[in-house]
């Protein structure tokens, strides 16, 4: 491998940016940032750019219009390779609510796409959002299913479990539904990140659930119970029990769309950007141009239409997923909610590599880290994406 030099670039790291510096890769690695001369180096001129971590996306279902439950290695890598030119370089593939069969279906194809795939070290592990949560009533249940959303079973968790070896790293379930204590205990004993989503709970039922295990908030401000009047008396939610607890970590969508500016400010000064993560929750429309498609697996998934930069049931219902990309979420957050590159990029790589355990690898611009970067110009339009050393765009 040749190994690669980035001059004149201005690197983004977590509390500063440095202007106009050098990074040499050697090795698909970060070997030296500062003032550099090295001999028989390819050059990238960085002069006018940013470079960024890569982005670690730990919550996304499709693009490209592919979908993980497609369920084919095809599908893994085709949604894999078009959100790695949004800048993405880890990804963890997440299965909406499904049958026993077609979560099985999800795992089988991630297996071959492991063996197989040239992109296979970018994806750490999966995701499942679901199918434990709150049912056909409920207001939280969005765009899943409904008719498939059930209570925990410990049975059918064991199944899973053992079918997918090792290759689950979070799970998400409400914590208001009878069995979801045994879920988090199952989850704690399993070293897998144990999240809340799709909820109703109340602010109480909520911190049972930390108490339990649940450490995470699936999309933050999206299908998550806030206060609320109930026969004559208050109740809290979600919401607020995550904002009075310190140690539980959210993500939120960053199209722009999903949350309201001030809502996504008010959470940064609450939770600060070390405990959040930027995710797209995207769906196979993203990083396309088409207007209309299936939320889901292309065989039984729901139909979906992109209305405004979102995509949305076909009765304009619910939001159906987003068809963000990373690129888009760092122009949201930077051009649109005025935060800094720093604090950007700490949500957008930094933290959640601290999640997934990651971070001696991936996250930051430093050396010994792996060589994930994106180069964009000063509007945040991507000029480059580098992947284990070697750049994408020619
Ligand atoms: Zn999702």
């Amino acid at each position: 491998m040749n190994n690669l030099l980035i001059k004149n670039v201005d690197a983004v790291l977590k509390d500063r940016i440095d202007q106009s510096v050098d990074v040499l890769i050697k090795d698909g690695k970060i070997a030296e940032i500062g003032k550099l001369n090295p001999e028989n180096c390819e050059i990238i001129d960085g002069s006018n750019m940013l470079l960024f971590p890569g982005f670690v996306d730990i919550h996304i279902h499709g693009g490209g219009n592919s979908d993980f439950m497609d369920a084919t290695p095809t599908a893994f890598e085709n949604t894999v390779k078009s959100h790695l030119m949004h800048g993405t370089t880890t990804i963890v593939p997440t299965a909406m609510s499904a049958s026993f069969e077609d979560i099985c279906g999800f795992l089988s194809a991630y297996k071959t796409f492991k063996k197989i795939s040239e992109y296979a070290d970018m994806v750490p592990g999966l995701h499942l959002e679901g199918p434990y949560f709150s049912g056909a009533n409920a207001k939280s249940s969005g765009a899943q299913p409904k008719n498939i959303l059930r209570f925990p079973d410990i049975k059918e968790i064991s199944k899973i479990l053992k079918f997918a070896d090792g290759s689950i790293i979070r799970w998400d379930a409400a914590p208001e539904l009878p069995g979801s204590a045994m879920f988090a205990k199952i989850m704690k004993d399993n070293g897998i990140l144990c999240a809340v989503g799709h909820s109703d709970a109340t602010a109480s039922e909520a911190e049972n659930g930390f108490k339990n295990g649940f450490s995470h908030i699936t999309h933050f401000l999206n299908a998550t119970s806030a206060h609320r009047k109930r026969e004559q008396k208050v109740f809290a939610g979600i919401l607020e029990a995550t904002y009075l607890n310190d140690d539980i970590t959210i993500e939120l969508i960053g199209d722009g769309c999903h949350i309201a500016k001030e809502d996504f400010l008010l959470a940064l000064k609450i939770k600060g950007a070390e405990k959040i993560s930027v995710i797209t929750d995207a769906m196979r429309l993203s990083a396309t141009n088409i207007k209309q498609g299936k939320l889901g697996s292309i065989l039984n998934g729901t139909d979906c239409i992109v209305d405004d930069g979102v995509a949305k049931l076909t009765d304009m219902s619910s939001f159906a997923g987003s068809i963000c990309t990373m690129d888009r979420a760092l122009k949201v957050l930077c051009n649109d909610f005025s935060i800094s590159p720093c604090i950007a990029s700490v949500m957008m790589s930094l933290s959640p590599s601290k999640l997934l355990k990651i971070q001696d690898k991936k996250g930051t611009i430093s050396v010994g880290k792996d060589a994930d970067l994106v180069l964009t110009d000063k509007s945040f339009n991507i000029k480059n994406v580098i992947l284990a050393g070697v750049p994408q765009i020619k």
